[in-house]
């Protein structure tokens, strides 16, 4: 097998054999390269096999099971492919887990469900599928295994009666609070995602969660939860009418544990959902204010700079306006394609708005965003798109970039660039401005 150097962060090993792969491979792979992982194809079992086995890391392995017909085309297809799964699984390296990809025939097949989900089956997927859904799809499983973010718990009470050691595992930070009185500003500062009250702490203190709730800025993912020792279906009524979400039973640790990592996982994947673009799978706007908020919070904590740049595409209404708003997106498409293949492990990508962008570069100048900005200009005006069958056109964008720490907030940090931006727009297009040196005043 030849050595593939991936650009991309991600890697799914995908065995097929069938048309919907070949004859669909550039679109699925355009498809994944914008959610910024790659696929490699395999249509041999000892390839895929082997590639499996040499394996390092965060790689995500896919089966599609029409390769059970299409190996045994002059055999006695019923009988064969019963016996073939099993062989299939057998052969499978063991010490990793599949996604398996089944025909709805197969998928109505219990026993045959049954065996796949017995067999290092990390999930599986029902054909037809397009390829739009496969790729969404197949990022969640990416983000289950890795993930920056962590995820909070805060405990008012005095004794958790939770397993931290688990909780870390899963990167969920616990934080405990002892104070009823105190609770809303632990809350306002660490942001937790799940809110743990202990039903002492309600009964003496029964406005706790409409305090919490009426805040205007209470981020309505957030979930309250009432602790128990014996379910007491009177006080769970009134503390359910009071505002708590759920109530839990706190006798057993391990099993409440386990409850609330569930819960997180949920509302990990819904804060996916709401803070990232479909279209491209980059971060949205409201994705890259939370992370901005974060990442500029680390540098001023770790003395990082940090280069915030801001992009429009050139005459983009006349691109729609000539080509069509179908070629529009697909211009945005490639774009946001260019930019991910050039991001750095830390730095952020967003799609802001219709043709506009926002990279925020970490531990990184005004001057070397500057340069950043500048070397995906020329990525992006180096493709060539085939406007007609017999027309190639070239296309641009300008930039603007403003740094942390000349800049503070994510807020200031945007209207400088995006006024950089402005002046890259009245100098002609297809440029990066940043202020002159001496211009800067010194904050
Ligand atoms: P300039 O060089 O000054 O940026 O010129 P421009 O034509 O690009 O002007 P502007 O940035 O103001 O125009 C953006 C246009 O992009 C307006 C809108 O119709 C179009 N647009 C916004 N979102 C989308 C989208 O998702 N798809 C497509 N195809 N077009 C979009
Ligand atoms: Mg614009
Ligand atoms: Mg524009």
């Amino acid at each position: 097998m030849p050595e593939v150097v991936s650009l991309f962060k991600n890697k799914v090993l995908l065995l097929s054999q069938t048309f919907f792969i070949k004859d669909n491979k550039d679109e699925l792979l355009l498809c994944a390269h914008k959610y910024d992982f790659d696929i490699l194809f395999f249509d041999q079992m000892s390839d895929f096999v082997t590639a499996v086995e040499s394996s390092e890391g965060n790689d995500l392995f896919v089966i599609d099971l029409d390769v059970l017909y299409n190996m045994q085309n002059d055999m006695s297809q019923q009988r064969r492919q019963t016996m073939f799964l099993s062989d299939l699984l057998q052969r499978l390296p063991a010490n990793q887990n599949y996604v398996y990809l089944q025909t709805v025939r197969q998928g109505e097949r219990f026993l045959l469900q049954q065996k796949l989900v017995e067999s290092n089956c990390l999930a599986y997927a029902e054909k037809p599928i397009t390829n739009d859904m496969l790729v969404d799809k197949l990022f969640n499983l990416f983000g289950r295994h890795k993930r920056g973010d962590s995820n909070t718990i805060i405990y008012l009470g005095d004794n958790a009666p939770l397993d931290t050691d688990m909780l870390t595992q899963h990167g969920v930070d616990m934080i405990q609070c002892f104070d009823a009185r105190s609770l809303h500003l632990r809350v306002k500062e660490t942001q937790p995602d799940i809110v743990l009250i202990n039903e002492t702490q309600y009964l003496n203190t029964e406005a706790l969660v409409r305090v919490l709730k009426k805040n205007i800025e209470f981020d309505p993912g957030r979930e309250i939860i009432m602790l128990q020792d014996k379910p007491e279906p009177r006080l769970a009524r009134k503390a359910l009418d009071s505002g708590f979400d759920e109530i839990l039973n706190a006798t057993d640790s391990d099993v409440l544990t386990r409850q609330l990592l569930n819960r997180i996982n949920k509302i990990r994947a819904s804060k996916d959902l709401i803070s990232r673009d479909r279209a491209t799978g980059l971060l949205n706007k409201v994705g890259l204010q939370n992370k901005a908020l974060d990442m500029i919070r680390r540098a001023a904590r770790m003395e990082k700079p940090l280069a915030y740049g801001v992009i429009d595409i050139d005459k983009f209404k006349t691109i729609n306006d000539t080509w069509g708003h179908y070629f529009g997106d697909i211009v945005i498409k490639r774009l946001s394609l260019v930019l991910s293949s050039q991001l750095g492990e830390y730095d952020l990508l967003s799609r802001f708005g219709g043709e506009e962008f926002v990279a925020v570069f970490w531990d990184c100048d005004l001057e070397q965003g500057k340069q950043k900005l500048d070397a995906m200009r020329e990525a992006f005006g180096k493709i060539a798109f085939e406007v007609t069958a017999d027309e190639i056109r070239h296309f641009s964008f300008s930039g603007g970039v403003a740094d942390f720490p000349s800049f503070k907030t994510e807020n200031d940090l945007f209207l400088q660039a995006d006024a950089m931006l402005y002046q890259a727009k009245q100098g002609g297009r297809n440029q990066i401005c940043i202020k002159a040196p001496e211009q800067i005043s010194v904050a």
